[in-house]
């Protein structure tokens, strides 16, 4: 009963018979007979010599795993070579598919764990980890030169080779390049001085390590700070001043502003009512606490100006910024003036977040996806395989995995 029908896979071969051997659908399959030219002289040739039946595990149909009985055909040429029929479904010496292969490929890429994924496909965890890292191999070129313009940001891996790795990202095509084992100043710097020679633009966080090894390895580079890193110490002054003014408050007011405490942090056009009513309960307690609500607003209104401006009217941003700083001078709290201070000493690298318009918020997205999979997986122990699973998702993110 031979009959021809649509799988995945397996669209020239001529199913023979379908069986259900244990939890599995089996296929017995074979080719259809047809001319062969010799390898050996070219001969036409469609004289059979004989049959050989080779296993093979195939992908899930109808929920199942499956696995194809293939009986393959062997030719012999007049010139007494014998050799195997052609086929598009398995390559020699596999005892899977080339679609099943396929799909693993994706999977072990996209799948949650290798574990989940070798269920799936009805094999062992280590053959999938196996897949996964000849893949690693093969699709991950190593880095020969950093673009000019280059992202640097940590993220907490977790791994065997430290607690932070640090990502390396193209700033302008917003593509990962690739990932250190740790943050240690030595080691951005021996990796900057290896591959950097065209590195022009870095942009990253306010950390006076990064700040250093970049300076050490690269001589003079334009350092661009980044807008979220900065904007976010003007939140931490805000806090900060918040728990110091809140812990004086009752029992019952200290608690609740605690809860709230998200009604400082958001754009003031976007609060319900209900958050505007507590908003300006707390603000109306503290004098302090609403001047420091308000140098928030401020700095916040210098920062949509500030962009509106571009490269164009860098010189008024500059300007605004500096009075940003006097009237933190002269409303004098501790919480605000530690962080003129900082600002200050970055200032060049904060104008030119504006000034070449870059920013590193691209990283903040890479890393949120990192973190999911690292949840997802318990954990990477190891730093090399982490690595590779973070580069190849990025790689294969416009590949859908609907195969299996
Ligand atoms: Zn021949």
């Amino acid at each position: 009963m031979n009959f021809n029908m649509f799988l995945p896979g397996l669209e020239d071969v001529l199913v023979t018979k379908m069986e259900k051997i244990e939890d599995r659908i089996a296929f017995h399959v074979e080719m259809k007979l047809t001319p062969h030219s010799c390898p050996s002289c070219l001969t036409i040739t469609n004289k059979v010599h004989d049959y050989r039946i080779q296993k093979i595990k195939h992908l899930k149909i109808f929920e199942r795993l499956s696995v194809i009985f293939y009986r393959k055909r062997r030719y012999v040429c007049s010139c007494g070579k014998k050799f195997f029929e052609k086929n598009s479904f398995i390559q020699r010496y596999q005892r899977f598919s080339s679609e099943w292969n396929r799909a693993v490929k994706i999977r072990s890429i996209k799948g949650k764990t290798f574990k989940e994924t070798a269920d799936i496909y009805g094999t062992s965890s280590s053959t999938i980890v196996r897949r996964f890292d000849e893949l690693a191999e093969s699709e991950i070129t190593e880095v020969r030169e950093l673009p000019k313009v280059i992202a640097i940001d940590e993220y907490k891996g977790d791994t065997r080779e430290g607690k932070y790795q640090l990502i390396i990202a193209d700033g302008v095509t917003k593509e990962p390049i690739d990932i250190l084992p740790n943050r240690y100043k030595k080691t951005i710097k021996h990796y900057l001085q290896k591959y950097g020679a065209k590195v022009e633009v870095v942009i990253m966080d306010m950390s006076p390590a990064f700040k250093a090894a970049v300076i050490a390895a690269l001589g003079k580079p334009v350092i661009v700070a980044d807008r979220f890193h900065f904007v976010r110490y003007i939140y931490w002054a805000l806090d900060g001043v918040r728990r110091r003014i809140q812990a004086t408050w009752n029992d019952y007011d200290r608690k609740k502003c605690k809860k709230m405490r998200y009604v400082f942090h958001r754009n003031s056009q976007k609060l319900t009512d209900e958050d505007r009513w507590y908003l300006n309960r707390y603000l109306s307690m503290s004098a302090e606490l609403k001047q420091a609500y308000e140098l928030k607003e401020k700095f916040n209104e210098w920062f949509v100006q500030a962009k509106d401006n571009g490269p164009e009217k860098i010189l008024q941003t500059k300007e605004l910024l500096q009075s940003f700083y006097q009237l933190v001078t002269q409303i004098n709290i501790p919480e605000f003036n530690r962080v003129i201070k900082t600002l200050q000493n970055w200032q060049i690298e904060i104008l030119n977040s504006f000034a070449y318009n870059l920013s590193n918020g691209f990283l903040e997205g890479i890393n949120n996806l990192t973190k999911v999979m690292k949840r997802n997986a318990f954990g990477f122990r190891s730093f090399i395989r982490f690595r590779a699973k973070i580069l190849l998702t990025h790689k294969y993110k416009k590949i859908g995995y609907h195969v299996g």
